[in-house]
């Protein structure tokens, strides 16, 4: 099967799986784990463009709950990913409170929880493309 499912048999799958008892969607991380690009890219572009989409989308009145779930959900995993590896860059001093990038990692890392937790993303995005 593909993913993101593009059939409508696809889409029955989806809904029909069950993993430990509950619907496959409320698990949909398990099988749809975050796309890890191979090819590098401009990452402050990707957040840009995301968020363009989903203020434009508002601006003109649309519902926009899927495209402003993969722009809140991409810029708060990439910034986590980006202060993790400045962290890791600095070594045992990236670590310790004297320097920045401790502080760096934190503030990254609640962005994943607050404002709706990446878990609640992936459920609007996932919801939206099982739609129909
Ligand atoms: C520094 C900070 C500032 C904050 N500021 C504000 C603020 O200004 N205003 C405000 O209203 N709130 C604020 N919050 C609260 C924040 O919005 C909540 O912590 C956040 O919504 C997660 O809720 P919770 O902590 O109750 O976690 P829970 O809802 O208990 O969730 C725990 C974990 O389970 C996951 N989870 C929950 N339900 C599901 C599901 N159905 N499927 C899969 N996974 C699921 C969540 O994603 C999370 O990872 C703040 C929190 C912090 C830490």
């Amino acid at each position: 099967m593909t993913w993101p499912p593009e059939t409508d048999e696809e889409k029955r799958a989806v809904h029909r799986r069950q993993l430990e008892g509950a619907p496959a969607l409320a698990h949909i991380e398990t099988f749809a784990p975050p796309p890890k690009p191979t090819l590098p890219l401009d990452p402050e572009a990707v957040k840009r463009l995301l968020a363009l989409k989903a203020a434009l989308l508002k601006d003109r009145g649309v519902r926009h709950s899927p495209e402003s779930a993969m722009a809140k959900l991409y810029a708060s995993e990439m910034a986590s990913r980006v202060a993790n590896k400045a962290l890791q860059i600095h070594g045992g001093q990236g670590y310790s409170k004297e320097f920045d990038a401790e502080r760096h990692v934190r503030d990254a890392r609640i962005t994943e929880i607050y404002e709706g937790t990446s878990e609640i993303q992936r459920m609007i995005i996932s919801g939206n493309l099982l739609k129909d």
